[in-house]
């Protein structure tokens, strides 16, 4: 195999473990590739520093996805249809668009599939998460706390809500995809609005891979969650295949796992 260069890009991108993640399995199938990480300024500037770079392939996080969109030459269904994008590769001479965030997300749920869902956010993982959810069955209702991402949302047939009229009927999942907490000690929404929301909750789910103020709060209230550490490990499973073009078997999620841990 030729040597291959690939990279994350992102604003921020310092937190990331994806460098991590992709280099450690590389090393463990003795691969000729390396993953490195770049601080993009602009999501317009993403096509251009691609080609600029010489890369082979990249994954895109916040606030990117609906730029890497619009950047690729070819997408696949799920991407097409989410407007988001977070795994790109390069093929004969063409950027051809994925994302994994989806089934990264369903893969960590370890099979947990409630009735009812609420996703806090609409930006480009809200977009994935709502989709995948609804397609295994779920009763889905986007909250933001501004109104004009939520359009897309309504578009394709979702419940939406503002965050101050949020009405709270029983939600078995609670997904955080905002950034509140990622670079800050924030709570996504109001504390007694939270409170109430989370009461009916058996799974309080944030996207964010650390114990964020929301977990926090889940913990003093006896509530089970997660945080997006699965998440990130089973998207950057699904997109180390798509980038190497090949097939890995389960058991190498192991290797990345190791590697974070
Ligand atoms: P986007 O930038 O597309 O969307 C961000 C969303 O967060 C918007 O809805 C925005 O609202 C909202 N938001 C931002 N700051 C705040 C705040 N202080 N309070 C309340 N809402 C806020 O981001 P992504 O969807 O790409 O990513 C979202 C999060 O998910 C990030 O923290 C990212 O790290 C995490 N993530 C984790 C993954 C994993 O593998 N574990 C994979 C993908 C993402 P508004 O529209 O009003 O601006």
């Amino acid at each position: 195999m030729n040597s291959k260069l690939f990279a994350l890009f992102g604003n921020p991108v310092s937190h990331s473990k994806s460098p991590l993640l992709h280099n450690s399995l590389y090393k463990k199938l003795g691969l000729n590739a390396c993953y490195a990480r770049y601080l993009l300024k602009s999501g317009g500037a993403l096509r251009e520093k691609f080609f600029e770079l010489g890369l082979d392939g990249v994954n895109v996080t916040i606030p990117y996805k609906e730029d890497a969109f619009l950047a690729c030459d070819r997408l696949d269904m799920f991407a097409k249809q989410i407007g988001a994008v977070n795994t790109i590769v390069l093929r004969d001479g063409m950027l051809h668009g994925y994302n994994t965030d989806a089934p990264g997300f369903i893969a960590s749920l370890d099979g947990f599939i409630p009735k009812k869902a609420l996703i806090l956010g609409a930006g480009g993982t809200a977009r994935a998460l709502a989709v995948a959810l609804r397609e295994a069955g779920v009763s889905v209702v986007v909250a933001n706390r501004s109104e004009g991402r939520l359009e897309f949302f309504r578009d394709m047939g979702f419940e939406t809500a503002l965050f101050c009229e949020l009405k709270t009927p029983s939600f078995e999942l609670v997904v955080n995809t905002t950034s509140a907490g990622l670079m800050d000690s924030e709570l996504p929404l109001q504390k007694d609005k939270l409170l109430d929301i989370l009461k009916d909750a058996l799974l309080v789910y944030d996207c964010i891979y650390k114990h964020t103020p929301l977990l926090q709060l889940a913990d003093r209230q006896k509530k089970k969650n997660k945080n997006g550490l699965d998440m990130l490990i089973w998207q950057a499973f699904f997109a180390f295949e798509i980038l190497l073009d090949t097939k890995l078997d389960k058991k190498d999620v192991e290797v990345m796992r190791e590697a974070v841990r």
